[in-house]
């Protein structure tokens, strides 16, 4: 697609007040591919301006015709499919393939299911002698990240747009392409002017103008630990609704009666999809100590086959960042099984896929989010032990456990701190909670859960 260079205000492309643009660069040969506006604070209250004067008619359109928006919405994302993989492919490095079953169906099925639950949600209860109405929360700034581009927009818009909310989306400045391609999608369903609207940006301009707008009544904010706390802590001087989707470090727990081929297997393609760069991504592999080095050629080996088939990581930053966290494995003293901190080719931000043998709990490999396609295998002793490698982060977004049979393995998945947990390779289900206990976060995205977040309750009592 060809970048628009304004910012969708309003239900209309305008040009941005500043004259600031954001370079997006393809990151697996590091070309220029486009510039966007960068939207400075005067942007960011127009658009919140717009979305509050949008706001009265959203919240009383009937759940029925809000549902059939949000179905026209869907439809609007799948018949722009081949351009979302393409944009996804060119400004995240996601391969095709992945780019097109994940990137892109993982939010159709999202925007489908909410089209369903904005139909289908019970917007008042009867409680006693009380009409308890559920009311949207008012006018919401969304702040995504890369890593996901569609998904986090849609996770957060869908819902929103359910609940009757308006919204106004700061996407993530390395990705704004693809949210660029969502506003479209947006107009095209013929959602009335000013519900939804786009400000793309640097975090520390938009991102910040928008999170401390007196206007906005709730900010939802996936990204980094760091930034989700200065947000949280900018919600509460504002005495907002914050919702928070962070970092984690999650652990890949496999019991001794387990099919060790299958974990070790699942869970070193858990780590390489999309490059490592998922917050959910099963980065610890909790292995008992007589399986252990079995575990770790298994790791190692599966690991080789990548080769250079994962796509490269999103930008230089965390190109950076990625292979000085493989260095510092190195230095801590961890056994590199696979891959390294060299880079496989000559351009663009390509990470080898790597394994670390040998890496105890305290190590900053194994307490700090890498955000890149590096697997950490520690040894346990025994239950307990496991457990408390397990719980033993600031995190405590997702994970996995495997054993002979689910039960065995689901009794150890409700001793863990964390939000999401797969048993023996269960799937990712769209409309399951998803969201992070401890540091990962505050609140859940997905599934009526997730519509829960948008709104508020009023009592009325007869
Ligand atoms: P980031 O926190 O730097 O940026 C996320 C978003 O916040 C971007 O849109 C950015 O422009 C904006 N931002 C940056 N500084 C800001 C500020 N001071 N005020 C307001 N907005 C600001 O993170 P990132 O580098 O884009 O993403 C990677 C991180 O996000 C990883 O740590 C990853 O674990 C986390 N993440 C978590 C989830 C989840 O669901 N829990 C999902 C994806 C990514």
């Amino acid at each position: 697609m060809k970048p628009h260079d304004g910012l969708y205000i309003d239900g209309a492309w305008r040009p941005a007040l500043g004259t600031h643009a954001v370079e997006v660069i393809d990151p697996a040969d590091e070309q220029v591919i486009g510039r966007v506006p960068a939207a400075g604070a005067a942007d960011v209250d127009a658009a919140v301006q717009a979305a509050r004067a949008a706001l009265p008619g959203w919240a009383a359109t009937p759940p029925a015709e809000r549902a059939a928006r949000l179905a026209a919405l869907r439809d609007a994302l799948a018949a722009r499919e081949d351009e979302f993989t393409e944009t996804v492919t060119a400004e995240l490095g996601a391969p095709a393939p992945f780019a097109r079953a994940v990137h892109v169906g993982l939010p159709l099925a999202v925007a489908a299911s909410y089209a369903e639950l904005a139909a289908a949600h019970p917007f008042e209860e009867r409680v006693g002698n009380s009409t308890v109405l559920h009311e949207p929360v008012g006018v919401v700034g969304a702040i995504t990240p890369w890593n996901y581009p569609l998904h986090q927009i849609v996770a957060k818009v869908a819902p929103a747009l359910a609940a009757g909310c308006a919204i106004v989306l700061k996407p993530a400045e390395d990705t704004p392409l693809t949210a660029q391609l969502f506003a479209e999608a947006v107009h095209d369903a013929g959602l009335p002017a000013g519900v939804f609207n786009l400000v793309t940006g640097l975090g520390t301009e938009a991102g910040r103008a928008l999170a401390g707008h007196p206007d906005i009544d709730m900010v939802s904010f996936t990204g980094s630990t760091a930034v989700g706390r200065e947000i949280g802590a900018a919600a509460g001087a504002g005495v907002k609704r914050v919702a928070l989707e962070l970092g984690g470090k999650s652990a890949n727990v496999i019991l001794p009666s387990a099919d060790l081929a299958k974990a070790v297997a699942v869970g070193v393609a858990n780590v390489m999809a999309n490059s490592g760069q998922t917050c959910s991504a099963w980065t610890r592999m909790l292995v008992h100590r007589d399986r252990y080095e079995e575990a770790v050629g298994l790791a190692a080996e599966a690991a080789a086959k990548y080769g250079d088939r994962i796509g490269p990581v999103v930008s230089a930053r965390q190109h950076a960042r990625v292979r000085g966290h493989i260095e510092r494995g190195v230095a801590e003293g961890a056994r590199l099984v696979a891959g390294g901190a060299e880079t496989p080719r000559q351009k663009g931000y390509f990470v080898s896929p790597t394994v670390f043998a040998d890496v105890t709990p305290g190590m900053t490999i194994a307490q700090e989010e890498i955000f890149g396609p590096v697997l950490c295998v520690l040894p346990y002793e025994d239950e307990e032990d496991a457990l408390r490698i397990a719980d033993g982060t600031v995190y405590g977004l997702a994970g996995a456990v495997w054993a002979g049979t689910a039960e065995e393995a689901a009794a150890f998945a409700r001793r863990m701190r964390t939000g999401q947990v797969d048993i023996n390779g269960g799937r990712f289900n769209p409309l399951a909670p998803f969201g992070g206990y401890k540091q990962s976060g505050v609140g859940r995205e997905l599934g009526a859960h997730g519509l829960a977040e948008y709104l508020q309750t009023k009592s009325l009592q007869f």
